[in-house]
């Protein structure tokens, strides 16, 4: 869609999608803030109600009216401090995610939604919601990354950068499988991300949204999905989603596919 364009009337929804953009004041590298954006926008070009809740660092989390959940990712210490803050809500958030909740979380705290991760030599507990350990390993893992999921027909795309490895517990289902040798969750196994029930762990960076409009509309269709089963029957209304003009959007994916 190009600026400019005159977007549709408003949809019927009275309580508009919550858009939980969670500590973009400590975890937000490379553009992860975008992803909020992205989301915003995708719903409003098609009329869809929704807003953008930033909750910064030591500000009251509302988790029962949370339509899409995303956190990015960011240095050690700042991850650290993720990990303490959310550790006193870690059963609720538990709790939101085995309820079908929607979340999308990047690199660091994809990390730290598992159930360990290193901070240099320390061990670090993480949250213990997806079955996986982050391990050291020598050296970076770094650049642009294309996986193949079940999700879309054209691979997903990103840049990663992340020293730590993820290793999935077999009862984990990988996002997909990444294409570019080397990359990935541990540059061994060949998988990238994690998807466990309407939880998106991923190491793309990007911001990973923005090239990727069907992963961006697999939340919004998921979250309104949630309403519908919750007894939201003005949700019912906007699904399928209405197509949009992706045609930038995808230019950008063809481009990075290249590099
Ligand atoms: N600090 C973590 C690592 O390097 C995550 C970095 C990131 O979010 N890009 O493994």
């Amino acid at each position: 869609i190009a600026t400019g364009d005159e977007l549709p009337a408003p949809a019927v929804l009275d309580r508009p999608l919550r858009i939980v953009h969670l500590y973009p004041d400590a975890l937000n590298l490379y553009g992860d803030g975008g992803n909020a954006m992205v989301v915003e926008r995708r719903c409003a070009w098609r009329g869809i109600p929704a807003q953008i809740d930033n909750v910064h660092m030591g500000d009251e989390l509302d988790l029962a009216t949370a339509d899409i959940i995303l956190i990015g990712g960011g240095a050690d210490r700042d991850q650290l401090a993720v990990a303490h803050e959310l550790r006193s809500r870690r059963d609720e958030l538990s709790a939101y995610v085995e309820d079908d909740g929607v979340m999308l979380a990047i690199c660091g705290s994809y990390q730290l939604l598992g159930r360990s991760y290193y901070m240099g030599d320390d061990k670090i507990e993480g949250l213990g919601i997806i079955a996986a350990d982050t391990v050291r390993g020598d050296g970076r893992l770094t650049g642009n990354v294309a996986v193949k999921t079940e999700l879309s027909s054209d691979p997903f795309v990103g840049f990663e950068n992340h020293g730590g490895r993820t290793f999935l517990d077999e009862c984990e289902h990988p996002l997909g499988v990444s294409t570019v040798p080397g990359t990935g969750n541990n540059g061994k196994d060949g998988l990238e991300g994690c998807l466990h029930r309407n939880l998106i762990g991923t190491y793309l960076h990007g911001p990973a949204l923005s090239k990727n409009p069907d992963l961006a509309d697999w939340l919004i269709e998921r979250a309104l999905e949630r309403r519908l089963s919750a007894g939201d029957a003005q949700a019912e209304a906007l699904l399928p989603l209405s197509p949009l003009n992706d045609d930038r959007e995808l230019s950008a994916r063809a481009a990075a596919m290249k590099l």
